[in-house]
């Protein structure tokens, strides 16, 4: 797969974060979408993504981390923050509970994670408008308090969703060249 072999200018690893079921795996397989190669590590349940993207003009690789699950046992390790650049803490406004642990998910980072990690807040599940528990506004204002990044996203109807990883990486990006 030519994309996947291309050569880069810089590589990275991000990793996506949250509640089960709040979207992140289709989120990622949206992004990564034609150049999708997902990877895994049973062994310690992981799978990633590849996604190259073009910044001037250089090529970044970015690979994103996914957790196979392991966080419905909140048995994500250390390992799985390690070498990060980048997360996306993902909530689904649908379910109050989901955005309640986003608090939960930033301890976890703070403690496992760089401390310039570039975070981006992610309330996923936007196209279910008439089932929301969480405004857009509680979603921003928490991202403002906490120096997050924020977006809401459908990986439904592929809204925003190339936003929100394109805001992380070219954020790491400046912070890293
Ligand atoms: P994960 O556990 O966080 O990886 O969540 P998944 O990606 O497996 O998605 C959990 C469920 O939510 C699945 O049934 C998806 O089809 C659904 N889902 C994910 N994203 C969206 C979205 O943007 N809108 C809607 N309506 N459903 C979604
Ligand atoms: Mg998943």
């Amino acid at each position: 797969d030519s994309a996947y072999d291309e050569e880069c200018d810089y590589l990275f690893k991000a990793v996506l974060i949250g509640d089960s079921a709040v979207g992140k795996s289709n989120l990622l397989s949206r992004f990564a979408a034609d150049e999708f190669r997902l990877d895994s590590k049973p062994t310690i349940g992981v799978e990633f993504a590849y996604r190259n993207v073009k910044i001037g003009d250089k090529i970044i690789k970015a690979q994103i981390w996914d957790t196979a699950g392991q966080e419905r046992f909140r048995a994500i390790t250390s390992s799985y923050y390690r070498g990060a650049l980048g997360a996306l803490l993902v909530y689904d406004i649908t379910r109050r509970t989901t955005f309640a642990n986003v608090k939960k998910w930033m301890h976890e980072l703070r403690e496992y994670g760089n401390s310039d990690m570039v975070v981006v807040l992610v309330g996923n599940k936007s196209d279910l408008a008439q089932s929301r528990q969480v405004s857009e506004e509680e979603g921003r204002n928490l991202a403002e308090s906490e120096g997050l990044f924020f977006m809401e996203t459908s990986a439904l109807e592929n809204l925003n969703v190339e936003e929100a990883f394109l805001r992380m990486i070219t954020k790491i990006h400046e912070i890293t060249s």
